[in-house]
């Protein structure tokens, strides 16, 4: 895409974008053979560059939501796709039952950016949840002297760590829970952003907390100041791992690499995934010093895809492109500017904007249309965004993303709100 295709049609009068038949016509056809799992917002996409997704019709539309921040980089970003396309033809799976040649440069390069020493590779984030998950257990068995299947994890009420039977067994979203049990015991779930109410939760058997700096699917729910930093002093005093779930708000969302560095809190365990793969392969991984990951041995836990050398050579990329602070700082002053203008918008409308940097949960107020609706009107006016629970509109921009494009895209919500 040579042009900015805003230019075509100038914000404010802009023609609606109507939903073709041949669009209805595919996702029908979708509809027809995939389980109902999710459901999607009547555009269907066939290519994309930076922040612009081109769907079907043709139209371009900008991408507020990146992958749910898959897509910190933009889509095809010309480094990641360049490492890829060459890895891929030359080495893309060994399995671990051989090492590959960009292995080490993996593990010395996440571990480098966590200021950890080692690593622990999977592929998607729910995996890389339930392996911190197993670690902490185990961890609470050989290194607390915790008595065995006794460990017990503190959650937080609103959590959003996956889709897999143990981690859906905590949440306390209806939909995502009812009906899948029996689940795993050794979960008690606490009010998030009440340290108190977490310290009442702990036992001499509790071997770890579980926390989402902010948490995302919940509609962006940042914790009162202090809180993480009270979380770490909980686990300190306790001898609890502090396991933070940084998929969603690490690798720059929030305006530094983690959404733990703005109180300089440093978890017992980083949980990274959705960024590290570069919106190009499901790349995640766990985190942490030896007196924690020495915990797992040959044989105890593992993956055949976790740690490919396609995986590995994007996910470097990716630590190198963190590695200049120029995403983090992107982040930080675009976000400063999307909260300005966000900040600005009518308060019968609107009656919160939480969030951090590139990343902001608006909350309708009540009277308005469902979040979906304002989703589907944003649709219309060619902006890619998605509900986040009822009442909040979740905006997540790649960090890619320029100023006027953040600029024009407030001045649409504006509209779509009215
Ligand atoms: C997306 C997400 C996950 C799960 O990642 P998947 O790759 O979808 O399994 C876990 N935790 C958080 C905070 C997330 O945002």
């Amino acid at each position: 895409m040579s042009t900015d295709p805003r230019d075509s049609e100038p914000a404010g009068g802009e023609p609606l974008v109507p939903v073709t038949a041949q669009t209805e016509a595919e996702l029908a056809r979708a509809a027809a053979h995939s389980a109902h799992n999710y459901d999607p917002l009547p555009v269907v996409l066939e290519s994309a560059q930076g922040v612009w997704a081109r769907g079907i019709d043709g139209v371009d539309y900008l991408d507020l939501l990146a992958g749910y921040s898959a897509l910190n980089f933009g889509h095809a970003h010309p480094r990641l796709v360049e490492v890829a396309r060459s890895q891929l033809g030359r080495l893309a799976l060994t399995s671990r039952a051989f090492q590959h040649s960009l292995f080490a440069d993996f593990c010395e390069a996440v571990s480098g950016l966590c200021g950890k020493e080692a690593v622990l590779p999977m592929n998607t984030g729910a995996e890389a949840v339930e392996t911190a998950l197993k670690l902490a257990r185990r961890w609470g068995y050989d290194v607390k002297g915790v008595p065995p299947d006794q460990a017990e994890i503190i959650t937080c009420a609103g959590n959003f760590h996956g889709r897999t039977i143990a981690i859906v067994g905590f949440s306390t979203d209806p939909d995502a829970h009812d009906g899948f049990g029996p689940y795993p015991p050794g979960f008690r779930t606490v009010e998030y952003g009440d340290a108190a109410a977490m310290a009442a939760a702990v036992t001499p058997n509790t071997v770890a907390v579980l926390v989402e700096p902010i948490q995302g699917e919940a509609g962006v729910l940042v914790p009162p100041d202090g809180y993480l930093r009270a979380v770490r002093e909980l686990c300190d005093e306790h001898s609890m791992l502090m396991l933070a779930d940084e998929i969603q708000s690490g690798l720059g969302r929030t305006g530094e690499t983690f959404a733990c560095d703005h109180e300089d809190v440093v978890p017992d365990v980083y949980i990274l995934g959705k960024a590290l793969g570069g919106g190009l392969v499901p790349v995640s991984a766990v985190v942490a010093d030896w007196p924690v990951l020495r915990v797992i041995g040959p044989g105890q836990h593992g993956s055949t895809f976790g740690g490919n050398p396609l995986a590995c050579a994007v996910a470097v990329e990716v630590v190198r492109m963190l590695g200049t602070g120029e995403y983090q700082r992107r982040s930080r002053e675009l976000g400063a500017h999307l909260h300005t203008l966000l900040g600005a918008l009518p308060s019968d409308r609107v009656t919160a904007v939480r969030g951090r940097g590139l990343w902001a949960g608006v909350q309708l107020a009540a009277g308005q249309p469902p979040a979906r609706v304002i989703c589907e009107r944003l649709l219309a006016r060619r902006i890619l965004a998605k509900d986040a629970h009822e009442g909040t509109i979740r905006l997540a921009p790649p960090l890619v993303v320029e100023r006027d494009e953040i600029t024009w895209a407030v001045a649409q919500l504006t509209d779509a709100l009215s």
